[in-house]
């Protein structure tokens, strides 16, 4: 699929829950949200029919998300029914990490190629209080444990926050230095409870390379400037929505937990999925990329989505 301004529209976000273990103080309210109907949510058969349709539409990629997704009830049935469509060349899935100790194996076996796992700092007092709720040695194990299942390189994404985490940029670049990962630290993007947070909250990604010169620039993927410190083993990337605008390179759609394709993150416009079958989801998957938005404004504005980022998946 080509949308308006050429792009080739190839990788789909597909979001399994709303729900999660965690309230990152910029992802969640305190309070959590309010658990909605069990039928509110896509069900498994809907996940997989959505994906089916997509890859027959020219989706290649599709990342599964949330919410924190390893809490979505038939998560397995879910890698295992999007493996098993032909034509899907990677499944990848992004998780807090707190279940994967448990999980880790049974989603290598389900199929699951990739692993992203989120960590905003390596100091257990802060993690326990960014996630109002979350013990940072539980991901820790959840890393090791993904490892030893057979997922590598792992990247792992931390979210750069001033006055929080900008003291660690070093730290969490060290762990390359031993370690096949890659780190990525990707700018807060003004959406949800951190919309009206101060502007020092938003540290531009270009705070990295301009703090660690030693840095060498290495090839782009995707969305990701990446660099490598000299002899290590992992890399570090850099996604920056804010100051490099990549939209011009955005390859993806996202499916929302309870059925609204969306063009852009940012975007208001939304498609119901949900009733669709066959050809009539086929073409509201092709209407979405091809009126997929050119460029979102979060240099002007917040996000335009009324959505927080646990609905719609990171
Ligand atoms: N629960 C899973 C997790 O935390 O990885 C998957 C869903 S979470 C919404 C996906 C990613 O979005 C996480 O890496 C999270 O840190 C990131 N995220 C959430 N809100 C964000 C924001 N306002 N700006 C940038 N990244 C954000
Ligand atoms: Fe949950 Fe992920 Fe949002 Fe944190 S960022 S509250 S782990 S969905």
């Amino acid at each position: 699929m080509k949308d308006a301004y050429g792009r080739q529209i190839d990788y789909l976000r597909l979001s399994v829950t709303d729900l999660c273990n965690y309230r990152c103080q910029y992802c969640m309210p305190a309070g959590g949200i309010a658990k909605r109907p069990h039928g509110d949510i896509l069900s498994v058969e809907e996940c997989v029919e959505i994906a089916q349709a997509a890859v027959r539409c020219g989706v290649k990629k599709i990342r599964l998300t949330g919410g924190e997704p390893l809490v979505r009830r038939g998560i397995l049935d879910i890698c295992r029914g999007l493996r098993a469509i032909a034509g899907l060349e990677k499944l990848c899935l992004t998780t807090n990490g707190s279940l994967l100790p448990r999980l880790a194996k049974p989603l290598r076996e389900a199929g699951v190629d990739r692993l992203n796992i989120s960590l905003d700092t390596l100091r257990p007092e802060r993690f326990a209080a960014m996630t109002r709720m979350g013990r940072l040695e539980d991901v820790l194990s959840g890393i090791r444990v993904a490892e030893e299942a057979g997922f590598s390189p792992l990247k792992l994404d931390t979210v750069l926050i001033g006055g929080f985490n900008g003291d660690e940029i070093g730290d969490f670049i060290h762990l390359t230095l031993d370690h096949p990962w890659e780190i990525r630290f990707i700018e807060l993007m003004p959406m949800g409870p951190c919309a009206a947070w101060d502007k020092a909250c938003f540290l531009p990604g270009e705070t990295v390379p301009a703090r660690y010169p030693d840095l060498e620039p290495t090839a782009a993927q995707g969305v990701a400037r990446r660099f490598r410190l000299p002899g290590a083993k992992g890399t570090v990337g850099l996604i920056s929505p804010l100051s490099h605008d990549f939209c011009g390179v955005c390859r993806r759609i996202r499916v929302t937990a309870d059925g609204h394709l969306k063009g852009c993150l940012h975007s208001r416009e939304e498609i119901p999925l949900r009733g669709l079958h066959g050809a009539d989801l086929e073409e509201a998957i092709r209407q979405c990329a091809a009126h997929k938005p050119e460029r979102h404004h979060l240099s002007d504005r917040p996000s335009d989505t009324p959505r927080n980022m646990n609905q719609i998946g990171g």
